[in-house]
This record gives C-alpha cells, sequence and structure tokens, in this order.
C-alpha cells in the first residue's frame, strides 16, 4: 500500500515511511492511496479483537510488517477489554476506555508505538515523538513509549487546558519522557509542533516523528473497534455511530471502516461550542478559529486537521459529506444536563466528552425518528471526576492506577508559546 499526501505534493512512500514521517513533507496529511473493500467475513466471523484487527490492518502494510507479527502486535496492544453496554432505549455505549491511560487514544498509540518499535529494532536508530496534546493524546503516547528503547518522547500541552488527572498522567512518568508546559492553547502547541517539523536544520539534527492524530498510524487500529461495535450490536443491520469530535481523527477512521464494508447507516460528528465541522457541514465554508474552552476540553480543537483527510475521502463535496455525517455542537450546559440525565435515568455516569456523543446521538433519533445507535465512550469518568462531582454532587472514586500516579513528583518544563523555543530546546536536549 502506497500513501499519498492530502496536498499531493509529495511523492508516495510506503506504510512505514508515513508512519514515521508523520506530517507529509507537503504539509499535507498521509492517506492512503485507495481503501481496500473487505470480504464481508471479516466483520461477520467470530475472532478476538486482535484477530480483527490484524485482519483489518493487513491490507494497509501489505508485506511490510509479517501477518504474524502484525497479529503479536494488535495481541500486545488491544490487551484491553471493548465492551458494548446497553444504556436503554436502543442505545449502546461502546466502552473505548479500559485501556491503560483510561482513553480511547489507547488504541492508537499502543499500536503506534509497537508497529515503530518493530520497525525501529531492525535498524537501531534513535527516535524523537513530538507530541501536542490538549489531554488524552499526550497521556496515551507517552504511556504508550515509556519505556521502549531508542525512542524520546516530547510531549506539549496548553498550561491550565487539561485536567488534574490528565496532567498527573503526563508528568509523573520520567525517563524517556519529556513533559513541556505550553502558556497558550492547545491550537498553540500543535501549530509550534508543526512548524517544527518543517524546520530543516531540526530535521538534520535528530530523527522526529508526530504521534497526535496528524499520524495516519493512527487512523487504522481506531477503524477497527466500529466493525467490533457492529458485530457486538448483532451484525446484521447498518448502524449510526456518534462520535465526540475534536480532531476528527476518530470519526475519520470510523469512515475508513465503511469505506472497508463495514454497514453503516449515518454517523453522528458531536462537537462542544468548538463548532467549526457543522458549520462547515450546513455549507457555511470551513473556518478556523481559536478554540474555546469546554468542559470536553480533549475537543476543544479551533482547526480540527483531519478535517482535510475528510475532504479528501468525500472528493471535497459537502452534499457528498452530509448524505453520511450529520453534525451538531453541543453547549457546557447541555453537556451537564446530558450527564445529570444519563445519571439520574440510567445510574451510567458519562465523562463530558461521552456526554456529548450522547447528545449527538439524541439529537439524530429526535430528528428521524430513529431508534438505535452506538455512542463512542472516549473517557472513562474519572478522568474528569473534578468536572462530574460538581454536576452530580457525588464522590467518584478513582481507579487505582490514577490514585497512583496523582501521588507522584510532577515533572515538567515551562515554555511560551513560540516554535523557536521549541526548536532551541530539541537542538539542545
Ligand atoms: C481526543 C479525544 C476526543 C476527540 O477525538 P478526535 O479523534 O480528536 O476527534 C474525544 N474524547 C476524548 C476523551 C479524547 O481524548
Amino acid at each position: 500500500m502506497q500513501y499519498i499526501s492530502t496536498r499531493g505534493e509529495t511523492e508516495p512512500v510506503g506504510f512505514r515511511e508515513a508512519l514515521f514521517t508523520g506530517l507529509a513533507p507537503d504539509g499535507g496529511l498521509f492517506m492512503p492511496e485507495s481503501i481496500p473493500r473487505l470480504d464481508a467475513e471479516i466483520f461477520t466471523g467470530e475472532r478476538s479483537f486482535a484477530e480483527l484487527a490484524a485482519m483489518m490492518i493487513h491490507p494497509f502494510i501489505g508485506e511490510e510488517i509479517e501477518q504474524a507479527d502484525l497479529l503479536d502486535i494488535a495481541e500486545s496492544a488491544f490487551s484491553f477489554p471493548v465492551p458494548l453496554v446497553p444504556l436503554g432505549d436502543g442505545v449502546q455505549i461502546l466502552e473505548l476506555f479500559h485501556g491503560p491511560t483510561l482513553a480511547f487514544k489507547d488504541f492508537a498509540a499502543r499500536f503506534m508505538a509497537l508497529a515503530m518499535q518493530h520497525f525501529l529494532e531492525q535498524d537501531g536508530e534513535h527516535l524523537t515523538i513530538l507530541v501536542a496534546t490538549s489531554g488524552d493524546t499526550g497521556g496515551a503516547v507517552a504511556d504508550a513509549f515509556h519505556m521502549l528503547d531508542g525512542i524520546s518522547v516530547v510531549v506539549l500541552y496548553p498550561a491550565g487546558r487539561v485536567s488534574a488527572i490528565q496532567r498527573a498522567q503526563l508528568t509523573t512518568l520520567g525517563g524517556n519522557v519529556t513533559v513541556l508546559e505550553i502558556d497558550g492553547s492547545f491550537d498553540d502547541c500543535q501549530r509550534m509542533v508543526k512548524q517544527v517539523f518543517r524546520d530543516d536544520e531540526l530535521r538534520a539534527s535528530r530523527r522526529l516523528s508526530s504521534a497526535n492524530s496528524i499520524n495516519v498510524g493512527r487512523l487504522l487500529p481506531q477503524s477497527v473497534y466500529y466493525a467490533w461495535a457492529w458485530k457486538q450490536a448483532g451484525g446484521d443491520q447498518p448502524v449510526v455511530f456518534s462520535v465526540p469530535c475534536g480532531n476528527f481523527g476518530n470519526l475519520t477512521a470510523g469512515i475508513l471502516a465503511a469505506r472497508m464494508g463495514l454497514p453503516v447507516e449515518r454517523f453522528i460528528a458531536a462537537t462542544n461550542a468548538n463548532d467549526v465541522f457543522p458549520t462547515f457541514l450546513r455549507g457555511e465554508g470551513f473556518h478556523p478559529r481559536a478554540s474555546e474552552h469546554t468542559l470536553s476540553n480533549a475537543m476543544d480543537v479551533g482547526s480540527p486537521s483531519n478535517l482535510d483527510r475528510m475532504r479528501t475521502l468525500f472528493g471535497d463535496d459537502v452534499g457528498a459529506m452530509r448524505e453520511h455525517i450529520s453534525s451538531w455542537s453541543f453547549t457546557d450546559d447541555e453537556t451537564a444536563q446530558a450527564i445529570q440525565r444519563t445519571y439520574s435515568e440510567h445510574g451510567y455516569l458519562a465523562d463530558p466528552h461521552t456526554a456529548v456523543g450522547l447528545l449527538g446521538l439524541e439529537r439524530h433519533l429526535d430528528s428521524t425518528d430513529g431508534e438505535a445507535g452506538i455512542v463512542l465512550s472516549t473517557a472513562h469518568p474519572a478522568k474528569f471526576s473534578d468536572i462530574l462531582v460538581e454536576i452530580i454532587d457525588e464522590a467518584i472514586p478513582l481507579p487505582q492506577s490514577l490514585t497512583h500516579s496523582m501521588g507522584l513528583e510532577k515533572r515538567f518544563h515551562e515554555m511560551p508559546a513560540d516554535s523557536s523555543a521549541l526548536k532551541h530546546f530539541l537542538l539542545k536536549s
């Protein structure tokens, strides 16, 4: 399989190169040059999550990773349960938060880390992973690469914009993980990473790779749980998926799964107040802007980078996109009410991101007389206990892994939102 840039000015590359390069040299995002249509049996057959993953991902990698090695990688990466939990009234919740950092980004990060490790073992080079995070990506990436030989990780996050738990998860790993607290927004962090990636001097001095949602290696593993959920839900009818969106990597992976042949009735792209996509989908143009701070902070994105991939997938035709995707934005008040209502009516505690997904499905079902759907739950509620306590007015027990990291010493460097500061830091470290 060859990978091409969304900007079309980069020579096609193989999976390995797309994985390590991150952002394409022309500033675009890598996409598989075609999307293989899979045999329906892959979706309907009885198999484990790791087996399903290896079968779905194999066509995108070809012979670059042997099939048996790919299965080993999938088994190590996806070593946690992925339950589909019925909420009632036809709504089911796909819990994607049972990995080590309790958020869905573990799927992408762990697969990528192990795939990179697999290739690095072959050439013994050193690699620096550079990642901007609005909360969960950094924790998942840092955790996935922590202690791997030959790899250092540098994580940037916006000061004051991540939860206490996310911050503890990021700053207490140590070892090969360096953490930079940026005096700015997530968009600033992302811009700094993008600019540094384009810097020739830096690229000559060390091998850099990104691991956030711009890396195509993240998309592939995220397609798998859509197929897994469809099978758990009965595996006969097309289903509606409601996806809480920020950078739109999760949704893009769902669209890939649908193109591979998974029967999907419709995707709901649910956002918080950062409504660049719903506006775009209404045909009112793409107007990236500074991100707004909300309760669902991992979705505080003012310029979703995966939109370029989605536009490519739909031939830059908003009308075609509307045939498959609906999108609405929800306020923090609506999110808090949804958390409260879901808890009192169903005894289910949804984190703020999942609550936005629930609102999206609810709006869809109301507007179409629809009956059923699956909400992707992207984070464990305990990760946002500081927010949830205020809403449900009850204490939320923390899982043990979290209480442990909360108690460790936090280590980070403060930095202005300036890409030359980042460049100098990298050059001397
Ligand atoms: C990253 C994240 C999202 C948004 O996912 P995208 O792929 O960026 O759209 C939603 N919820 C949580 C908890 C996240 O960490």
